[in-house]
């Protein structure tokens, strides 16, 4: 195998996915495992380096210099390749991921934030194709952000840009584990929507839910549609949130598209009419601006794809900047 190939990687608090992009962005090969973060950060190094060898060996090209992105949990330095602190991962205060993977595998190594690495993905593979300036909200346990401006991923001066689910929706609003109040993740990850029925129900509110053996936010958007009123309110809630959230970045980045990814989007069109709605709403009348908001297309595979990219254009490869650049995707 002669074609220049670029390694993902995307680590969870649960579980990380690894993958082998050929030159076109497709996914050749894939290889999944248990994070075990317990373990502590090493083990899960050695376990990214395993993932690699597999992806190598299934390729049959162990001696292959392909360069390995990876995408972890934040915050952290991409200029030094090292996490500052992963709350979800123990032992991860000041990990250097670039260094430490680079001398597993022997190979350059590129590090991203998840939802920047998962944004990119979608930006150039998903939702975002033909959009050159597009934000995502990745809406699972708490709410990570990516944005794209003119093709090219934001950081920001301090690496931190994008951290949409830290955004204040609501003063004087509820406690974050951040240090703030009132942050978009509160309201409207898909944690905070199960977590804020569990507390209405706590607080003795009557509801279908009271009984539920699993009260996640799939389980809170059935009881909506269902009727159920405090289910509706906590879902409403939640659209509303993101909405403001909509028209905030509407009017600071002006995005073409913003697109809604993670677990939460398992709702489909009872999400995105949602917040549809209520941005529509919510926004300004002044200017034909409004963002597109649209449902991210690539589920699992945006994080490793993303990291793959971002690793060849940082590793000196061909870039890859948008869609319009495979026109066969
Ligand atoms: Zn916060």
């Amino acid at each position: 195998m002669t074609e220049q190939m670029t390694i993902g990687i995307d680590v969870g608090g649960t579980n990380m996915r690894a993958a082998l992009l050929d030159e076109r962005a497709a996914v050749r090969q894939r290889v999944s495992t248990e994070t075990l973060a317990a373990e502590g950060f090493d083990a899960v190094m050695q376990r990214c380096a395993g993932l690699v060898t597999a992806l190598l060996t299934n390729a049959n090209a162990t001696n292959a210099d392909w360069p390995i992105g990876i995408g972890v949990p934040g915050p952290l330095s991409h200029k030094t390749g090292v996490v500052l602190n992963a709350p979800n991962l123990p032992g991860w205060k000041n990990a250097p991921v670039r260094d430490r993977l680079a001398a597993l595998t022997e190979r350059i190594v590129v590090v991203e934030n998840d939802a920047n690495a998962a944004a990119y993905g979608e930006f150039v593979a998903g939702a975002g194709e033909k959009s050159g300036d597009m934000v995502m909200l990745t809406l699972g346990t708490g709410i990570g952000g990516g944005v794209i401006l003119n093709g090219e991923l934001i950081r920001g001066h301090f690496d931190n840009a994008g951290e949409i689910g830290h955004m204040v929706v609501e003063p004087a609003g509820r406690e974050c584990p951040c240090g703030q109040r009132g942050c978009l993740e509160r309201y409207a990850s898909a944690a905070a929507i199960a977590d804020r029925v569990r507390e209405a129900l706590a607080g003795g509110e009557q509801s279908s839910l009271s009984n539920a053996t699993e009260l996640d936010s799939g389980a809170v958007q059935a009881a909506a549609a269902a009727g159920d009123a405090l289910a509706s309110r906590i879902w409403s809630d939640a659209c509303r949130y993101l909405a403001i959230a909509c028209v905030n970045l509407q009017h600071i980045l002006n995005p073409r598209t913003v697109v809604l990814a993670g677990g939460l989007i398992n709702a489909g069109e009872a999400l995105l009419d949602g917040v549809a709605k209520e941005f529509r709403r919510l926004t300004w009348k002044m200017a034909d601006d409004a963002p597109a908001i649209r449902l991210a297309q690539l589920a699992g595979d945006a994080g490793v794809i993303g990291a793959a990219l971002l690793a060849r254009k940082f590793a000196g490869g061909t870039p890859v900047q948008s869609a319009q650049d495979f026109p066969s995707l």
